[in-house]
């Protein structure tokens, strides 16, 4: 298997490089050569297969043989370990629960696949790989659960201090062993920005082995399209149109799917619902993209002022005529305030008896926008578990919402994380 650079199409890699690297030098993000697709049997068929199936099939078509047969099941069958059931709220409305690995948000499909990937490819080297990874909040959780433990390699996480909630705090700060954990004294937009110049720092990386663990790591997006997949197949109705709501900050989420998509899985929009960090729904109204700073709201996770995969989404519809006219009729963007999330949440629990998360509600607002009227499937990624975000859910349902063991485990824990400044020059001292 072999990947470009999107700011380069003669930079090309195989997928060993582009996992352990994470990110080419010239700032671009690697982008699979070709996406080839399923044989349409396997939609046609997709009922009579487990995720772990989809998966494995779906690498074996996008590897084309780079890793044999064993390693890749193998690789598989460690990391899609949990369901990814399609909840239906009514008949055209369905919430697809990403939350049920051990971190509780969607990110567990990436960080434990990648984990093993790294591992497979690592596995004859004998210098210590450090994986360098920035969080806006449930990153950091899914990496350290993924990683711990890995031989060979550190895991180095870098937070926005205050900016997380307590519950996604402690997930990235009570494991110890090979996982550490940075506070930064800014922004998650400041913790990316110190990442990326770790990578583009020549000193650091001929001293060290580094590799990154964002949803710029192409490992991170290629298992985020299994669930696309499991989706369709609990679908009651084939003969409907699917559109799928993706509630997105980085759009590593969204471009997953979109890469399913190309890969042969019958999709008919994608919602790209944001909070009030609107970059991308604005991009889709005016053709421009304006990055700004991240304003805080309560999802948290999609805090995010500029979004990597930006470049890959832009990529991938730059194929033939306007990369902006291309993405327009396939992304249709929406955003909301955190009023209006809370409002969702609370009818969503009204109307459905359902808890959704505010980052859940945020897709749901987007799908009842898009759907009135129109007859087609609707599927809502809820990309972590309620109880991740208890503060919000409590004061907008007036009532204390239950915490699951796994979660309560954690906050008796000890929390260790080192606090630094903004500046490189302090990030770099720890590395
Ligand atoms: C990370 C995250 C998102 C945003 O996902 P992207 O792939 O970065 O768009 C949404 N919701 C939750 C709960 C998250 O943790």
């Amino acid at each position: 298997m072999k990947l470009y650079s999107t700011n380069n199409l003669k930079h090309i890699v195989d997928l060993k490089t582009a996992v352990l690297k994470g990110l080419p030098d010239d700032n671009g993000l690697y982008m699979p050569i070709s996406i080839p697709s399923l044989p349409s049997s396997f939609i046609t068929n997709i009922k009579d297969y487990s995720l772990a199936e989809i998966g494995y099939k779906v690498c074996k078509t996008l590897f084309d043989g780079y890793i044999d047969a064993s390693n890749l099941q193998g690789i598989i069958e460690r990391s899609i370990t949990f369901p990814a059931p399609l909840v239906p709220l009514n008949e055209k409305m369905g919430v697809l629960e990403l939350f049920h690995g051990p971190s509780m948000a969607f990110k567990d499909f990436g960080a434990r696949f990648m984990a093993q990937l790294m591992g497979h490819f690592n596995k004859d080297e004998d210098e210590l790989l450090t994986i360098l990874v920035a969080t806006s909040g449930d990153t950091g959780g899914a990496v350290a659960a993924g990683f711990l433990n890995t031989p060979g390699i550190e895991v180095v996480i870098l937070y926005p201090s205050g900016k997380v909630s307590d519950i996604q705090e402690m997930q990235l700060t009570t494991l110890g062993g090979n996982i550490r954990a940075l506070e930064v004294a800014g922004t998650f937009d400041d913790c990316q920005t110190l990442v990326k110049q770790a990578f583009l720092d020549k000193e650091l990386t001929q001293r060290k082995r580094l590799a990154s663990a964002n949803s710029i790591n192409i490992a991170r997006l290629i298992p985020q399209s299994f669930y696309y997949f499991e989706a369709y197949k609990q679908l009651q109705d084939h003969s409907l149109d699917t559109v799928f709501s993706i509630p997105s900050g980085n759009f590593g989420n969204l471009t997953a799917g979109v890469l399913a998509q190309k890969m042969g899985l019958p999709v008919s929009k994608f919602l790209a619902a944001t909070n009030v960090n609107d970059i991308i729904p604005n991009y889709l109204k005016t053709g421009e993209y304006t990055p700004r700073p991240s304003k805080r709201t309560v999802s948290n996770a999609m805090d995010v002022g500029d979004p990597s995969n930006y470049k890959r989404l832009a990529d991938i519809f730059s194929k033939e005529g306007s990369t902006w006219n291309n993405m327009k009729d396939m992304l249709k963007g929406y955003a909301y305030t955190d009023a209006q999330t809370t409002a969702g949440v609370k009818d969503i629990y009204d109307r459905f008896g359902y808890m959704m998360d505010p980052h859940g509600a945020i897709g749901f607002l987007a799908l009842e926008e898009y759907t009135q009227g129109k007859d087609v499937n609707g599927v809502i990624l809820e990309t972590a578990h309620y109880a991740k975000f208890k503060d919000t859910m409590d004061s907008t349902l007036g009532f204390s919402t239950d915490t699951p063991e796994r979660l309560q485990e954690l906050l008796g824990k000890k929390k260790v994380a080192k606090q630094i400044g903004v500046s490189y020059g302090e990030f770099v001292k720890e590395l």
